[in-house]
């Protein structure tokens, strides 16, 4: 039995500000797919950070790479050069097939930079007039929690009683190419999209979708930025979700699992004639692009190269959604997803996906519900085929 676990929770409760409503669980340790609480009990993590823990808890490599980077130097800002910066830079730019990238820490950071770089090359390059710049986003988005970010959001938890609002954007319904088409004009300077929609409970776009974006950003000169944060790094079963239709954005805005569930690490990468635009002083971070940060992002991106990764989302991916489809009609509604990532429709006649993640904490699972009843699945990519199987197993014992 959960015995710590109560007076914990109720401790945590007690000295923060409650903007999570965090399951009853208090995790001590981890390794892997697997994380142990205060009693001792293990669950399975088949929310792994919200995708930032796409390699596991504590890759070996990846540990190592901290562990000796911690050793020798941590902290520089970038008011000088580290060894560690180019090793990261280089490598995550071939991996996108930019020319450049600039790191930041968090997912808002970055999408925040992507906002800020796609505003100037609108007005430097593409030639709108100063202040006009607008970005067309999708509904139903989640990009973060700036109050810049939380201008364009839908869900009015995210954005009530947050103005006033950041104006320039412009929303229109995901998924519909002919509203995004009629939203941009000669001020639009990004698209910004989830290629899935991840909070939002893993919405998968029509398949001519990203491909009809790109089509239209292109033709309008306008630049497509696809925000990877959540999709990206193999989550899907390709290294970024935009590789599924053959689509290449003109940003890629990563974080999460980039920083291998170590330290927050958060990028955008482009080419020069985008990310060219920031000149000194215009742009910047303290702790963006630190050398802890760029030697376990470094290790990241050589884990994602040898695409051994991507290829278990993949296979497994199969292996869960098969899973996961036989329960339809068996207490879920509907399933969605690409890879290791499934959001799952809990009939809300049975129980809310709050009670159901509840039920299946109990029983060693531990996910995470989104809006109402639909429940998110993301386990670490280095998960066993017999322990997905054990996790849906459950998932039908509590429906
Ligand atoms: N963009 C997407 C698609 C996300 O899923 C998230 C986080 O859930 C963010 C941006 C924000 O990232 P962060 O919480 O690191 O600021």
């Amino acid at each position: 039995d959960l015995v710590r676990t109560p007076a914990a929770v109720a401790d945590a409760e007690r000295w923060t500000a409650h903007n999570y409503h965090p399951l009853p669980v208090v995790i001590s340790s981890a390794e892997g797919a697997w994380v142990t609480d205060i009693d001792g009990k293990r669950y399975l993590d088949c929310l792994a950070g919200y995708s930032a823990l796409n390699f596991g808890h504590r890759h070996p490599t990846l540990v190592a790479a901290a562990h000796a980077q911690l050793d020798r130097l941590t902290l520089t800002s970038r008011a000088f050069v580290h060894d560690q910066f180019a090793t990261f830079c280089r490598g995550l730019a071939e991996l996108c097939g930019k020319d450049l990238v600039l790191p930041m820490n968090t997912g808002a950071e970055a999408i925040e930079t992507a906002i800020k770089v796609s505003r100037k090359w609108g007005y430097k390059v593409k030639g709108v007039p100063d202040g006009a710049a607008t970005i067309v986003v999708a509904a139903g988005n989640f990009h973060g929690r700036t109050t810049t970010i939380v201008s364009f959001s839908t869900d009015p938890d995210a954005r009530n009683d947050y103005g006033p609002y950041t104006p320039g954007f412009r929303i229109v319904p995901y998924g519909d190419l002919e509203a995004l088409a009629e939203a941009i004009d000669d001020t639009t300077v990004a698209v910004l999209l989830e290629p899935i929609q991840g909070e939002q409970g893993v919405i998968v776009p029509p398949p001519d979708y990203l491909p009809g974006v790109r089509a239209l950003c292109t033709s309008q000169n306008v630049l497509f930025v696809a925000d990877e944060i959540q999709s990206g790094l193999g989550r899907t079963g390709t290294t970024f979700a935009c590789d599924h239709e053959g689509v290449v954005p003109d940003m890629y805005v990563l974080g999460k699992a980039l920083g291998g569930g170590i330290v927050p690490v958060s990028a955008v990468a482009a080419n020069a004639d985008v990310l060219g635009v920031l000149r000194p002083g215009e742009h910047g971070s303290t702790f963006g692009g630190n050398p802890l940060a760029c030697a376990v992002a470094a290790e990241v991106v050589a884990l994602l190269k040898t695409g051994e990764y991507q290829q278990r989302s993949a296979e497994l991916g199969k292996r869960l959604h098969a899973d996961l489809s036989a329960l339809i009609g068996h207490g879920v509604v509907a399933v969605r997803g690409r890879g290791l990532w499934a959001g799952v429709d809990i009939d809300p006649a049975l129980m809310t996906g709050r009670e159901a993640c509840e039920l299946l904490a109990e029983r060693g699972v531990l996910a995470k519900d989104t809006h109402g009843s639909t429940i998110r699945l993301a386990p670490p990519l280095v998960v066993e085929p017999d322990e997905l199987d054990w996790a849906v197993e459950r998932l039908a014992a509590i429906l």
